[in-house]
């Protein structure tokens, strides 16, 4: 029987670049030459994943592989800054488990679960844009002709998990026609047994709604292994544990199928005798009545098991006939099943508003304040800040360290100010003396992030 079924995508996640800073004089009528007034970059979108209890899979995904979100705004002049890159914001079911796939690089150890509906966590954050010219003017350099650069936003291969949970379960005999309804209102493709006892692993498929998705369960294996004293299997037990539903599937023309009881109340009974005996939850589920294979009977005889059944089980059960042969009322069936399934907001508003109309299902995402943050570990490789140095050759020197690399990513060194400006942070941080107590020297050439440039600091 296997493990647990899941739905299992892999994606690739690019949060936004920062946009740059700008560099930018202000420009009056008698000023040749202003003070600098270039504006920051904007941060660059996030890629921000919501729990959307309307899915039930994550067939979604499969289309795409690639999901990037948008870049921050470049700085402008008149101290106009970049817009902030809008959040790519990716909709999963409830039960996502996410973990970064491979080395992850700033991602690395992270790991998300989405529950419940609305839950929402940020994944990969967008880049920090760069600062303008502007902030850059002190009072020995009044008109600094370089801005920082944004930076890149996170990125990184996702592995997206699904344990896919039952809504609706079917149940009834061996032959009742439960696989062959599943394939006619899901998109699973289930084996159809022409005999009894084959039909003992699980079997789920996805229901689409126009709105909403509903995972369906051929529950075969109550009847069928409890008669070889098998039962449930444990896997099996833990995909149907939210089952809210279930549709008993009875055969109308049961004389015509091997393997099975020929009258059709009987059968009826069976069914409910075995599910009270084995299982009380499922027992109590609210249930509805599919008179199955109704292209093998004449109307007067549909006519007559659904007015019989419909007296016999009263209001609170509805009964339809179906045919999974030419696909009558099979639409119906669907309907009923996203009817009956109650949607998250509509189960939280109809405590309110007793008695109300059709109220309209609320979106997750259109709730503000009520959204929790999913559950996530991070594992934060620590010191950021810190840098060590690195003696490569006589003349030649390294600086390793994550806040140092990035620093170097927000300049140009080709730009005589940047190089300034600089060096009096790498003076500021500490990095000239260890340098210096490394034995370097004016001139010596030094290498970060791959970039090596000459350090001359005045
Ligand atoms: P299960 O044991 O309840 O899963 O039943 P199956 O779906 O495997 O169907 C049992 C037999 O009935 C198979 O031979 C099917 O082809 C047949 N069957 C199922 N549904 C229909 C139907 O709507 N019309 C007809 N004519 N045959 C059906
Ligand atoms: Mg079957």
């Amino acid at each position: 029987m296997g493990g647990m079924l899941h739905d299992r995508v892999r994606i690739h996640v690019q949060a936004g670049a920062g946009g740059d800073g700008c560099v930018s004089f202000r420009r009056e009528a008698h000023v040749p030459r202003g003070g600098p007034d270039g504006g920051d970059g904007g941060r660059g979108g996030h890629v921000a994943v919501l729990c959307d209890d309307s899915l039930r899979d994550l067939q979604g995904f499969r289309q795409e592989t690639h999901y990037r979100a948008a870049r921050g705004g470049h700085g402008q002049g008149g101290l106009r800054h970049g817009r902030q890159g809008e959040t790519l914001t990716l909709r999963v079911p409830p039960g996502t488990e996410i973990s970064v796939d491979g080395q992850g690089g700033e991602l690395a150890g992270r790991r998300w679960e989405l529950l419940a509906d609305g839950q929402r966590a940020t994944m990969a954050r967008g880049g920090s844009g760069g600062k303008g010219n502007k902030h850059f003017a002190t009072p020995t350099s009044q008109a600094p002709r370089f801005a920082e650069r944004g930076l890149p936003g996170e990125e990184a291969w996702l592995e997206l998990r699904l344990r896919l949970l039952a809504d609706v379960g079917l149940v009834g005999l061996p032959n009742a026609g439960k696989s062959s309804l599943l394939a006619a209102l899901t998109r699973a493709a289930p084996k159809i047994a022409g005999y009894p006892f084959t039909t003992l692993a699980p079997v789920l498929g996805v229901l689409e709604g126009e709105e909403r998705q509903l995972v369906v369960a051929d529950i075969p294996g109550l009847i069928e292994g409890a008669s070889e004293g098998a039962g449930l299997g444990h896997d099996f037990l833990a995909h149907i544990e939210r089952t809210r539903l279930l549709v008993h599937v009875l055969d109308m023309a049961p004389e015509s199928s091997a393997g099975e009881g020929a009258d059709v109340a009987a059968n009826h009974a069976t069914i409910e005798r075995e599910l009270a005996a084995h299982d009380g939850r499922l027992a109590r589920l609210p249930r509805i009545l599919a008179l199955s294979k109704a292209d093998l009977v004449s109307a007067e005889r549909q006519a007559e098991l659904l007015g019989q059944w419909r007296r016999r089980l009263g209001r609170d059960v509805p009964v339809l006939a179906t045919s999974s042969a030419t696909g009558a009322g099979v639409r119906e069936l669907a309907l009923e099943l996203l009817r009956r399934v109650e949607a998250p907001g509509e189960r939280a508003a109809s405590g309110a508003e007793a008695g109300g109309g059709g109220g309209e299902s609320r979106r997750a995402g259109d709730r503000g304040e009520e959204q929790q943050l999913a559950e996530h570990m991070v594992f934060r490789p620590a010191g950021a800040s810190g840098f060590r140095v690195e003696r490569l050759g006589p003349r030649s020197f390294a600086v390793r360290g994550k806040g140092i690399e990035r620093l170097l990513m927000r300049f140009d060194i080709e730009n005589t100010d940047a190089m300034a400006y600089l060096e009096g942070r790498l003076r500021r941080i500490g990095v000239l003396r260890a340098l210096e107590s490394e034995g370097f020297q004016r001139g010596d050439e030094i290498e970060i992030a791959g970039v090596t440039f000459e350090l001359d600091p005045s």
